[in-house]
C-alpha cells in the first residue's frame, strides 16, 4: 500500500495518571500516524491505553488526574499539544469523534433535532457563552431553521435511518441502539471533519447492527474522503474497516503494519497471541495469552510484556525495553527476537521458531537450571544465550490492577 502525507503525527505520547495507589505510567513513548484518506485501526485489550491515546489526540484528556508529561502532535504539520488555543480551534474546525456509548454521549432532555442544531450553530467555536447562547435562541431565523433541519435530515437519511424528519424530534430514548449509533455519527459528520475518532462505536451492538453500522461508516469515509482512527479490541472489525493497524500493549505500540501483515502473520508474541484468541468456529481449543495487563504504578522492567511472553528472554527483555525495529517491508515490532531491516520471510521464520502459545507455559515455575535457550541463532549475539524467563516470578492476577 502505497503513503500519502500524514494528517495526524503523535510522538512520543507519555501520559501519566495520579491514583490513589501512586502515580501510573499508563502511555509510554507512544508514536502514531495517520496518513491523508487512511482508516488507521489501534488495538488492543481493554486498559492498554487506547482510549487515553484518542483523548489526547481530542484535547479530551481529563487533566488531572492525566497529565501529559511528553510528546508532540502535530495535524497538518501544526503543533496542538504545546497550543491548547489551536488544538481547541483544529478541533472543533477539523476533527470529529464517534464515542463508545451512545446512550450516555446522546443528552436524554434534548431531541435529536434540537442536539443537532446546536452542533451546527456552534460548530468551530471554541468558548461559548451564556449571553452568546440566550442570543442565539431570541434571534433564531426561521430561514436558518429550515436550512439546518435541512442539513440534518439530509444526513440521517445518509445514514439510512428511516423516517428522518420524524427521528428529528424524538428523544434518545425513543430510538433503538443501532438507531442511537447511526445518531451519533450523523453528529460527528455535521461538521464536516477531515479526521474522524471513533472509539469502539460498535462495542454495544450486536452483530447484525454492528456490521451495518460499518458498512455505513465506510460508505461515508469514501464519501468524504476521512481520514480515520478507529479504537477497537475486536480484531474482526479491524480486519473490516482499516488499512493499517496499530497494537498496543500496557501502553506502548507492539507492532504497527498494513491489516493483512498484522492479521495473518503478526511478529510481536502480544500480536500473535491477540489473533491466536480469536475463536475460531473450527477450532475449540486455543491458546490464549495468559495473565493480566501489569500494574501501571509499577509497570515491568526491560519490555513491559516479558511476564507473561512464551518468548522472553532472560537477561534481555526484563532489562532492555525494545526499540521498534523496522523490516525492509516497512513494518515495525517492538521485540528483542528481530533486528532492523530483517525481510518479512526471515522474520515470518523467526516468529514461527520462537514463539509458541502454549497455556500457561510462560508462568511454569521451572527450575533456573533448566537448560539454557539459544537465540544467537537468530539474532547475532546481542540477544545471547538465555535462561529462560519463565523461572522468574510472574505477576499474578492479584498482582495486577485490570
Ligand atoms: S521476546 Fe522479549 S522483547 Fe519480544 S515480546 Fe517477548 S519479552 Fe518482549
Amino acid at each position: 500500500m502505497s503513503r500519502t502525507d500524514p494528517i495526524l503525527e503523535l510522538r512520543d505520547l507519555e501520559v501519566h495518571f495520579d491514583t490513589f495507589d501512586g502515580r501510573a505510567r499508563v502511555i509510554n513513548d507512544v508514536d502514531i500516524t495517520v496518513d491523508e484518506g487512511e482508516t488507521v485501526a489501534i488495538v488492543g485489550e481493554s486498559g492498554c491505553g487506547k482510549s487515553v491515546t484518542a483523548e489526547t489526540i481530542m484535547g479530551m484528556l481529563p487533566q488531572p488526574p492525566g497529565e501529559i508529561v511528553d510528546g508532540e502532535l502535530y495535524y497538518k504539520g501544526e503543533e496542538l499539544l504545546g497550543d491548547q488555543t489551536a488544538h481547541e480551534r483544529v478541533k472543533s474546525e477539523s476533527m470529529g469523534m464517534i464515542f463508545q456509548d451512545p446512550m450516555t454521549s446522546l443528552s436524554p432532555v434534548f431531541t435529536v433535532g434540537e442536539m443537532m442544531r446546536d452542533v451546527l450553530t456552534y460548530q468551530g467555536k471554541t468558548n461559548v457563552g451564556w449571553l452568546e447562547i440566550v442570543r442565539n435562541v431570541l434571534g433564531r431565523r426561521d430561514a436558518d431553521e429550515a436550512e439546518m433541519r435541512d442539513r440534518s435530515v439530509e444526513l440521517l437519511d445518509q445514514l439510512q435511518i428511516p423516517d428522518p424528519e420524524g427521528v428529528l424530534d424524538r428523544y434518545p430514548i425513543e430510538l433503538s441502539g443501532g438507531m442511537r449509533q447511526r445518531v451519533l455519527i450523523a453528529m460527528a459528520m455535521l461538521g464536516e471533519p477531515e479526521f474522524l475518532i471513533a472509539d469502539e462505536p460498535t462495542t454495544a451492538l450486536d452483530v447484525t447492527v454492528q456490521d451495518q453500522i460499518l458498512d455505513l461508516l465506510t460508505e461515508q469515509i469514501e464519501r468524504e474522503n476521512l481520514s480515520m482512527l478507529y479504537i477497537t479490541h475486536n480484531l474482526g472489525v479491524a480486519r473490516r474497516i482499516a488499512d493499517r493497524i496499530y497494537v498496543m500493549y500496557a501502553g506502548e505500540i507492539a507492532e504497527v503494519g498494513t491489516r493483512d501483515e498484522i492479521l495473518d502473520e503478526p511478529l510481536h508474541p502480544y500480536s500473535r497471541g491477540l489473533v491466536d484468541s480469536v475463536p475460531k468456529l473450527t477450532e475449540f481449543d486455543r491458546d490464549g495469552i495468559e495473565g493480566l495487563l501489569p500494574d501501571y504504578t509499577d509497570p515491568p522492567s526491560g519490555c513491559r510484556f516479558h511476564p507473561r511472553c512464551p518468548a522472553a528472554m532472560s537477561g534481555t527483555c526484563d532489562v532492555e525495553r525494545p526499540p521498534r525495529y523496522e523490516l525492509s517491508s516497512g513494518q515495525e515490532v517492538a521485540c528483542h527476537l528481530y533486528e532492523d531491516g530483517l525481510s518479512r520471510a526471515e522474520a515470518a521464520e523467526i516468529a514461527a521458531e520462537e514463539i509458541e502459545f502454549d497455556s500457561g507455559a510462560a508462568f511454569e515455575d521451572r527450575p533456573t537450571s533448566e537448560p539454557a535457550q539459544d537465540r544467537s541463532s537468530v539474532k547475532g549475539e546481542s540477544a545471547g544465550t538465555t535462561a529462560s524467563i519463565d523461572a522468574q516470578t510472574p505477576r499474578s492476577a492479584e498482582d495486577t490492577d485490570e
